[in-house]
């Protein structure tokens, strides 16, 4: 079965974030960029599949500038056979459809049995770019998975929901994505990442998979940030003086009354 994973690199969640001048990105220098942790569920989940067939491919699929070898490389030593990059200076003006779009077109050229995402990316939280992909390619989709079996050319698959578990069948391909809990990620081993080093890494642009910047543009990036902020600093928490409980409480009924005004 050949599998294709969509992968993401993005900032390590404990990276400490600035935003730029310009209020609408962040500062990327300095920041330790890792795989999407629910991507890392997604390399994960296809290389147990290859694992139990005995057979097959997976293929990692990024969009991303060239830092993203590095997390492309990661998946390759934990045991994905190869990769395809797709870098172009225009990417930073797509949204998550114009992304979706780059990744179909990049995947129309590809033999393919199932793809497999995360549910979410940890930095933008559109939660919507596997499925814009199965979309475009008129395929099925099914997202959070926490489970999955394939047999006779079907797929599936257990989603929790609020009180219980949805048991969802589709017919391959199809693309689904990773929800926690699906597995535990592999480590990748001394020998997998010495591997890694001669794995095909293909680096492609827009042109050579058949996209015009000027021509994604119209239907690629119909949203745009507009502005990044910080959640308000909490306010300091307060002690409670006094020597005794009763003390106490009625100087936090004062505080209630007379500072928070709550009472
Ligand atoms: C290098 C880069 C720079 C960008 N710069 C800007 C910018 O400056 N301003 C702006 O408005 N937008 C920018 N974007 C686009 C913005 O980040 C998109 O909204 C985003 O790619 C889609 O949202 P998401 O990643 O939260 O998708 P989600 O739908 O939350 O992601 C779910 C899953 O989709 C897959 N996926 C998502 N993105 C990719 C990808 N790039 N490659 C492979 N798989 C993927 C992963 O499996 C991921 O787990 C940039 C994108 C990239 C890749």
């Amino acid at each position: 079965m050949d599998i294709v994973v969509l992968l993401k690199q993005v900032p390590d969640t404990e990276a400490t974030i600035q935003i730029q001048e310009d209020g609408r990105t962040i500062k990327t220098q300095d920041i330790k960029w890792v795989i999407n942790p629910y991507d890392e569920y997604a390399v994960e989940e296809a290389l147990r599949i290859k694992e139990s067939q005995g057979e097959g491919k997976v293929t990692i699929l990024t969009v991303g500038h060239d830092r993203a070898v590095e997390a492309m490389r990661t998946a390759l030593a934990m045991g994905a056979d190869e990769g395809i990059l797709i870098d172009d200076p225009a990417i930073d003006t797509f949204d998550g459809l114009g992304i979706a779009r780059i990744l179909a077109a990049a995947i129309y050229e590809i033999s393919y049995d199932l793809i497999i995402a995360g549910m979410r990316a940890v930095d933008d939280d559109s939660y919507l770019v596997p499925t814009a992909v199965a979309e475009f390619l008129e395929i099925p989709s099914v997202s959070m998975v926490v489970r999955q079996e394939i047999s006779d050319g079907k797929i599936r698959c257990e989603r929790m929901v609020e009180g219980g578990t949805v048991v969802v069948e589709a017919d391959l391909p199809a693309v689904f994505t990773t929800q926690k809990g699906i597995n535990e990620p592999r480590y990748a081993s001394l020998p997998g990442i010495m591997k890694a080093k001669k794995k095909k890494l293909e680096k492609k642009n827009l042109a050579d998979i058949g996209l015009e910047a000027a021509q994604l543009s119209e239907t690629g990036a119909n949203t745009r940030v507009a502005r990044l902020s910080f959640p308000p600093e909490r306010q300091p928490g307060k002690m409670v003086e006094g020597e005794t409980p009763e003390e106490k409480a009625a100087e936090l009924v004062r505080l209630l009354r007379e500072e928070a005004k709550v009472i």
